[in-house]
């Protein structure tokens, strides 16, 4: 005879609200009923443990079995079953009043809940539009029993012939939910959820290739054949395990470069792997591969309210029963454990990786090109990792030599600190298109550093800020006597219209379209007529802000170059000479209008001295026009630093020609 009854809830009808309530994560029902069976197979194990349970229990399982005709899913186990009262109280009492409580507590915010709390044995109805409890407790004399409901508060619950101890939970899926009928669904979901569970989860049978198809076999498929590595003991762990278990993780992916085995069961308790990848370019970054489990069950891998960002770099396994589940990411990221765990977890890497930098360090500079962009993103975003990283950052030198930060600076004091006392570190962003500045620096016995990495603009930024005295500076922002400034140096004397005529001179023989600083210097007899450089600080705010650095003012000015004229140059000093004797000096500039003069008179004065100025520019442009070598020697400059393009190129080559052939010919 059926037993009746109403489940012991206050609202009208809850399932619908279940249904819309968890609408985006309803795969995660498989996952509470497989918890479910597991939980009831440990119980039975320990009680065989200590004694309690006498009967035999072998080789555990749970089972899942689909009909993908009929649409139904079991989930079967051979735990301790329930008896008819522990059903009436487990299920039709306390669980679905704590899905109640639980729906009541977060009615406000549907939205933003992580689909991932445990709503336990009733998820079943997202999915389902029947769904029965078949289940044989393990006590001696207990009598088996069927629970059914319909999705409505009524349940039926009768006696049933039933041999087997444990339960079998079956789903009669509806038609919303078609998707979870198809095999590889649910091996996809078993296969997300519950690879790493404690006791073997079966779903179908393992296949062989036979006459031109594949076929079951009749050997079970165990889905969690993988072992949680990170539960075992470190000491107990071989480089190589750690190597295995990261490929059978992510079968597509290169070696990791490092692991990190995490430990800990105080004040929290927390355990897992974490593997560094090779990451050569931010673009070709792969988050969300670090999966957190809690006891072995998978809940996500989103990760990025729990580590912080660049630590979402990292690949791997974190597994804790303290991070809190059911609760909205805003709650996550205040939340004092998540906090603590955190911390605790950017320490860990931090330690490993001194430990590496003072243990393993070949190891560490054959690894570095690939680790590069990671410590310097977690140094760039992270305040404490910044401070510890300090100890174990490498910097490379364009010969491929590799110095922690004390080392470097002890390597480059002295020769490479100027007159102000601080030390410079030089760079190169490309060795091959930096070359000459290179040699030229290097042929001073300078050494200089390779930062080609794309972070490095800020990274440079960020070092200056935490090196006490030191500086950095491009190798090509200015001529390499100029560097490293080591005293004050005495400047060519010009008067106010010299300079003026110098500049104008240079600006009609370069490119348009660019701003150009030029001035006048002595650089030696021996030293390049003319040197094209950046800024350094013009060119590091450009970069920052193509990379995004809210800088836009800078990204959206003209490109600005200095100009240095070496007057020592024999080549600029015939030149100037000539320029000097050729060009009439600029004709006397009409009186300024008196402060007193009407707007328009101001204006016409402006205009009369405005025009003395143009004339004589126009003389100065039209020397410059007629002088070869000057055209020469500037595109020379333009050439040494990728300047020269398309015409501007090609009339080069032509003068160059006729001033070769007329030196040799004629
Ligand atoms: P929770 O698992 O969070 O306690 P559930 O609603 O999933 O909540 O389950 C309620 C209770 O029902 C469980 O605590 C357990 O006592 C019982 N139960 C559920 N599934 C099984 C099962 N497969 N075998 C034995 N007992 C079960």
């Amino acid at each position: 005879m059926a037993n009746k009854g109403q489940i012991g809830v206050t609202t009208e009808n809850i399932f619908p609200v279940i249904k819309q309530f968890l609408y985006s994560d309803h795969e995660i029902f498989l996952r509470e009923l497989v918890a479910n069976a597991v939980d009831a197979t440990q119980k039975l194990k320990a009680l065989a443990a200590t004694g309690e349970c006498k009967a035999e229990l072998g080789d555990l399982k749970v089972r899942i079995e689909l009909d993908e005709k009929e649409k139904t899913l079991k989930v079967i186990d051979e735990g301790i079953g329930m008896t008819e009262e522990e059903v009436d109280k487990y299920i039709n009492q306390i669980a679905f009043s704590s899905a109640g409580e639980f729906l009541e507590k977060y009615k406000d915010q549907i939205g933003s809940i992580i689909g991932h709390f445990g709503l336990g044995f009733y998820s079943a109805f997202m999915v389902s539009k029947k769904v029965t409890i078949e289940t044989l407790s393990w006590k001696e004399g207990a009598k088996a029993v069927k629970w059914s409901c319909d999705g409505s508060p009524a349940y039926e619950m009768e006696e049933i012939d039933k041999s087997d101890r444990g339960t079998v939970i079956t789903l009669y899926l509806d038609d919303d939910s078609a998707e979870f009928a198809e095999k590889a669904r649910i091996e996809g979901l078993l296969n997300k959820y519950c690879k790493f569970m404690p006791v073997p989860i079966v779903f179908g049978k393992e296949q062989e290739w036979k006459d031109g198809k594949y076929v079951d076999t009749d050997k079970d498929k165990v889905i969690n054949g993988l072992e949680p590595l990170w539960a075992k003991s470190p000491s107990d762990l071989k480089e190589e395990d750690y190597l295995a278990f990261y490929r059978a993780l992510y079968p597509m992916n290169e070696e990791p470069l490092f692991y990190i085995h995490l430990n800990v069961d105080y004040p929290f308790n927390l355990t897992g792997i974490l593997y560094f990848p090779k990451i050569k370019e931010r673009v070709a970054i792969d988050r969300n591969k670090i999966s957190l489990y809690c006891n072995q069950m998978f809940v996500t891998d989103h990760v990025d309210n729990i580590v912080p960002d660049f630590m979402t770099l990292l690949h791997g396994v974190i597994d804790s029963p303290d991070i809190p589940l059911n609760v909205s990411r805003s709650y996550l990221q205040s939340d004092a454990n998540v906090k603590k765990i955190s911390t605790y977890i950017t320490k860990k890497v931090a330690d490993r990786l001194e430990d590496i930098f003072k243990n393993q360090r070949t190891d560490l500079e054959a690894k570095w090109d690939n680790l590069k962009l990671f410590i310097e993103y977690g140094m760039l975003t992270d305040e404490k990792f910044c401070d510890r990283a300090v100890k174990f950052a490498l910097l490379k030198n364009t010969d491929g030599k590799f110095f922690s930060f004390d080392e470097y600076k002890a390597a480059v004091e002295g020769n490479q600190t100027d007159k102000d006392k601080k030390r410079v570190y030089l760079y190169a962003t490309d060795v091959e298109a930096q070359y000459a500045f290179v040699e030229a620096a290097k042929s001073k016995g300078y050494d200089v550093l390779l930062m080609d990495c794309e972070l490095d603009s800020h990274y440079v930024n960020l070092l200056e800020r935490k090196l006490e005295d030191t500086r950095f500076a491009r190798v090509d922002s200015d001529a390499v006597e100029n560097l490293i400034p080591k005293e004050e140096k005495v400047k060519p004397e010009m008067k106010e219209d010299e300079r003026y005529d110098l500049e104008n001179l240079f600006k009609a023989v370069l490119p348009a379209g660019k701003d150009y600083y030029v001035t006048g210097d002595n650089l030696g007899a021996d030293a390049a007529p003319i040197l094209i450089t950046q800024s350094e600080f013009m060119r590091r705010y450009r970069e920052m802000s193509a990379l995004g650095g809210g800088m836009n003012f800078y990204g959206e000015m003209p490109e600005s170059y200095n100009i240095t004229v070496n007057m020592e140059n024999p080549l600029v000093a015939k030149i100037w000479a000539a320029k000097q004797a050729e060009v009439a000096p600029q004709g006397e500039l009409p009186a300024e209008a008196p402060s007193d003069a009407s707007d328009a008179e101001k204006d016409a004065a402006r205009k009369a001295r405005e025009e003395v100025r143009k004339a004589h520019r126009a003389d100065v442009e039209a020397f410059a026009a007629g002088n070869e070598i000057l055209h020469q020697i500037t595109d020379l400059a333009l050439l040494a630093n990728g300047m020269l393009k398309g015409k501007a190129l090609s009339d080069f080559i032509a003068r160059s020609q006729k001033v070769v052939t007329d030196a040799y010919l004629k």
